[in-house]
C-alpha cells in the first residue's frame, strides 16, 4: 500500500543557525532547549540531510514525506527576519519537490508577524513554488489565528485552497509556567494543550463561518479535539442560553462539532495507538484522518509498522495512508 507521511520535519543549516543565535540571548528555557535539541548532530542530520531522509523512508516503506519546517520555525524572529527565512526555506523545499517529485511534497512556512507579507507568501507558495499547503507553528508571540489581524492569511489560504497545518510550539508565557517543573511544556502534554487551544479558539471565534472553505490540519490525533465534540456542543449551547455569554463569544452558524467534522483534518503524528485511531475514525470519519510520523523526532519504523497492521478495514487504511492526503493536499497519486 502506498504510504504518505504528512507531518515530517526539516530544517536548513541557515535556519538552525538563526535559531541558535536567537536562543543564545533568549530567557526562555523552551527556546534554548529547542535550539540545543535541534542542533545536536544526529537531529540536525535528520532535519537537514535529504539522503538520510530518503534512506529512512526506503528502509521503512514510506513512499512520500509531506515536509514542513520544524517548530518553532520562523515565528520567534522579528517580522523581517521571519519573512525572509520563510521565503528562503520555502525556496529550498520547492527545489527538493522538483528534484524528488514522487518522494517529497511540502508545506510552506510563513511569518504571521507580518500578516500581509505572510499572505503574499501563501500565494507565492501555492501558485509559483508548487507547495501543497502551509504550516504555522501555533501561536505567534501569544497571538492566535482567530484574531482579525491574521485574516489576510486565512483569506489567502482559502482563496489558494491551501490547507493550514497548525503544528505545535511551546505554550505562550503564562500558560507555560505551571508546566515547567515537570517538563510538561513540550511533546508530552503542553504541545497538545496549546495547539488544541488554538484550534478551539478558531472554532469558537467563528473563523469557519468567516472562511467556510478553510481546511485546518492538526497532528497528534487532533490535539485532543475529537474527544471533546459532545462537551463542546453541550456546554456551548448552555452558555449561549443562560445569559452568561462571555464578552468575545460569537453566535456560531453551526454546532461547534460540525466545524471540527468539516473544516479540520487530523493526523497520526506521534500517536501510534489503535484505540485512539479507531475512535478518531468513528468521531470524525475515515476521510478526515491521515497518516503522519513526525520524522525525525518519532520512529518511522514504529509508525509505519503500526499503520500497516492497524485493526481497520483495507478501505480505511488506503484513505488514511495516502488517499486523503492526495485529495486534501492535491498530491498526484
Ligand atoms: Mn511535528
Amino acid at each position: 500500500m502506498h504510504m504518505i507521511a504528512t507531518e515530517e520535519a526539516f530544517a536548513t543549516p541557515e535556519y538552525l543557525e538563526a535559531l541558535g543565535k536567537f536562543a543564545s540571548t533568549s530567557t526562555s528555557d523552551n527556546v534554548r532547549y529547542a535550539a540545543y535539541f535541534q542542533t545536536k548532530p544526529e537531529a540536525a542530520r535528520g532535519l537537514c540531510d535529504v539522503e538520510t531522509r530518503l534512506a529512512n523512508m526506503d528502509a521503512n516503506g514510506v513512499d512520500m514525506h509531506l515536509m514542513s519546517l520544524t517548530s518553532p520555525g520562523v515565528q520567534l524572529f522579528d517580522a523581517d527576519l521571519g519573512t525572509s527565512l520563510a521565503k528562503q526555506t520555502n525556496d529550498y523545499l520547492a527545489g527538493l519537490i522538483r528534484q524528488y517529485p514522487t518522494r517529497i511534497a511540502g508545506l510552506a512556512a510563513i511569518a504571521p508577524q507580518d500578516p500581509v507579507r505572510a499572505a503574499d507568501e501563501v500565494k507565492r507558495a501555492m501558485t509559483e513554488l508548487g507547495m501543497h499547503g502551509i504550516i504555522i507553528n501555533s501561536h505567534t508571540n501569544g497571538e492566535y489565528l482567530d484574531e482579525r489581524k491574521f485574516d489576510p492569511i486565512l483569506e489567502a489560504a482559502q482563496r489558494c485552497q491551501a490547507p493550514v497545518y497548525i503544528h505545535p510550539t511551546f505554550p505562550s508565557g503564562d500558560m507555560c509556567k505551571p508546566m515547567m517543573p515537570y517538563g510538561l511544556s513540550g511533546a508530552i502534554w503542553g504541545f497538545a494543550a496549546e495547539t488544541g487551544l488554538h484550534a478551539t479558539r478558531m472554532v469558537f471565534g467563528g473563523v469557519f463561518d468567516r472562511f467556510p472553505e478553510l481546511q485546518v490540519v492538526l497532528g497528534h490525533m487532533g490535539e485532543s479535539l475529537p474527544f471533546w465534540l459532545f462537551r463542546f456542543d453541550n456546554i456551548y449551547k448552555m452558555m449561549m442560553s443562560q445569559g452568561q455569554v462571555p464578552p468575545g463569544m460569537v453566535k456560531l452558524e453551526r454546532k461547534p462539532s460540525e466545524y471540527i467534522k468539516s473544516n479540520i483534518h487530523i493526523t497520526t503524528s506521534g500517536m501510534f495507538w489503535d484505540q485512539v485511531l479507531k475512535f478518531a475514525i468513528e468521531a470524525l470519519g475515515a476521510d478526515r484522518v491521515m497518516f503522519a510520523i513526525d520524522y525525525p523526532y518519532e520512529s518511522s519504523e514504529i509508525g509505519a509498522e503500526w499503520i500497516r497492521n492497524a485493526p481497520i478495514s483495507a478501505e480505511e487504511k488506503e484513505m488514511i495512508m495516502s488517499g486523503n492526503a492526495q485529495r486534501l493536499f492535491k498530491i498526484k497519486p
